[in-house]
């Protein structure tokens, strides 16, 4: 198997374009794929934003950030977009008749030595990679929200991912300034299985009169060094996203341990969604 150079990233939002701006600083050259020009334009325009603010923060030169610029190439072509890539990273919504569509394309068009990866957060990675005709070249790639910023990178092994394929992107995200923690998979992987639980007794906590949503975060915060308590943190992922995420949980391990909080599920049929739509347990 050749040396990761060449990738693709599918999907411009909030992950794809920190995705491609990790890969792009780090020296690669970057295919990212949109559905319309608009989309792509706008992925672009944020990749700027935050390179200027590294700029301005003297984290890396002018130069640095025209040349990051320079090493992404936008496509509106999938199956272009991944012709001649060494690796997919792909970053689309979180729907897994969307993914299992984009992947079969992708399977299609890309060279054969090319490590499929996904970023999702909750989808089985075995059963994605079902999806293909090469599952032992298909893995996890969990990047978190802002990619430039966190240091993490969930690997996630499906039921018959290759060991020199793990080994790779490990390696790989050693290079993009990285740290991977790999991980076998099963529903909610560790970090949403660790996370989701604790953001739902905290909403239970407000749900039973238990304590404020800011009193549940002091408590967090001051007792257990928590940057963001847990309330603030469900506002900024998202509480749809949450509910999606312990739905997951709740089905694949049939489990009451993981059945949402009453309170989640009103807020979310309420619209009322976190930072996105400007009220969750706070206001923005
Ligand atoms: P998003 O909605 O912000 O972005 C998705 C992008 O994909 C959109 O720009 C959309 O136009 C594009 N897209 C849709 N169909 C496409 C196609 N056929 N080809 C190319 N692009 C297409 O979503 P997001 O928050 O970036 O999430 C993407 C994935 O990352 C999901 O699987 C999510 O579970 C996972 N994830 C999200 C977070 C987070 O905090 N947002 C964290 C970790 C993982």
């Amino acid at each position: 198997m050749s040396d990761i150079k060449k990738v693709a990233v599918i999907g411009g939002g909030t992950m794809g374009n920190g995705i491609a701006h990790v890969f792009a600083m780090s020296g690669f050259d970057v295919n990212l794929a949109e559905t319309k020009q608009e989309f792509a334009d706008r992925a672009i325009a944020t990749i700027d934003k935050n390179l200027s603010r590294m700029v301005s923060k003297e984290k890396i030169s002018e130069e640095d950030k025209k040349a990051t610029l320079g090493r992404i190439s936008v496509h509106l072509d999938l199956k272009k977009a991944v012709s001649e890539v060494d690796l997919v990273v792909e970053a689309v919504p979180e729907n897994f008749e969307l993914k299992k569509k984009i992947f079969s394309e992708i399977d299609e068009a890309a060279p054969e030595h090319t490590i499929l990866a996904s970023n999702t957060s909750s989808i089985s990675i075995t059963k994605l990679a079902a999806v293909t005709k090469r599952p032992e070249s298909f893995i996890g790639m969990h990047f978190f929200n802002p990619v430039p910023v966190m240091k993490l990178v969930e690997v996630i092994n499906g039921l018959e991912t290759s060991e020199d394929v793990t080994k790779k992107i490990i390696e790989l995200s050693d290079k993009l300034g990285k740290v991977a923690v790999p991980a076998n998979d099963s529903p909610g992987f560790v970090s949403n299985r660790v996370l989701m639980p604790m953001i739902n007794e905290a909403i239970f906590c407000v749900y039973e009169g238990v304590a404020t949503p800011e009193n549940v975060d002091e408590v967090m915060k001051l007792g257990m060094a928590h940057p963001m308590g847990p309330l603030r943190l469900a506002d900024f992922i998202g509480l749809d996203v949450c509910l999606d995420i312990l739905r997951v949980l709740y089905d694949g391990f049939k489990d009451p341990k993981y059945r949402p909080c009453p309170l989640l599920i009103k807020m979310v049929d309420a619209g009322k969604l976190g930072n996105k739509t400007g009220v969750g347990f706070y206001e923005y």
